[in-house]
């Protein structure tokens, strides 16, 4: 396999646990997204997508503009997207469901979680290692080829371990 076609399919497992590990902290939609809809009476919200994220801090490298193909491949380009009544600058927003983007989500967008979300991570879950610019970054050097076959094991590890703990959290309270 091509290093970039390695690390392209390392990102995907990455974001694929990484969603896992969204979807089991559960935090954005009722905690952040469904107050504000219920508090601005029923208005679409664009919560933190409030601007071009997908492509604002790509890098001039291969992999990223091959992240992007694939991503147009499956979703479309942001041009063919228009909305009634768009609550974000981002085309891959729908105002109704949030991002489009099942996948392929760019660094920046894949890893950011605002400091609510991270505090209860911390104080609910006692989990102090989610720092955003460091899942940033890690997930630019996965993309790039920078991170070791050691590094890679053990941030993907790192998440597996962050998501286990929000699980037990969950089980036994
Ligand atoms: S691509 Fe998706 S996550 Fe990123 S800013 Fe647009 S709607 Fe938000």
């Amino acid at each position: 396999m091509r290093t970039i076609d390695r690390d392209i399919r390392r990102y995907l497992e990455i974001e694929r646990l990484l969603n896992a590990f969204f979807a089991t902290f559960d935090y954005c939609l009722p905690r952040c997204i469904t107050p504000e809809i219920q508090n601005s009476g029923h208005k679409p919200t664009a919560a933190c997508c409030t601007k071009k994220y997908y492509a604002l801090y790509d890098l001039d490298h291969p992999a990223f503009e091959l992240l992007r193909r694939e991503r147009e491949l499956l979703f479309g380009k942001p041009e063919q997207y228009h909305w009634n009544d768009p609550v974000s600058p981002c085309p891959y927003h729908n105002p109704a469901k949030g991002c489009v983007l099942a996948t392929h989500k760019s660094p920046v967008c894949l890893s950011f979680l605002c400091r609510s979300a991270i505090d209860v991570l911390r104080n609910t879950f006692g989990i102090y290692s989610y720092d955003y610019l460091g899942v940033h970054y890690a997930l630019e050097w996965i993309l790039t080829g920078e991170f070791s076959e050691h590094q890679y094991n053990e941030f993907r590890n790192s998440i597996l371990d962050m998501t286990l703990k929000v699980e037990r959290s969950a089980v036994s309270s």
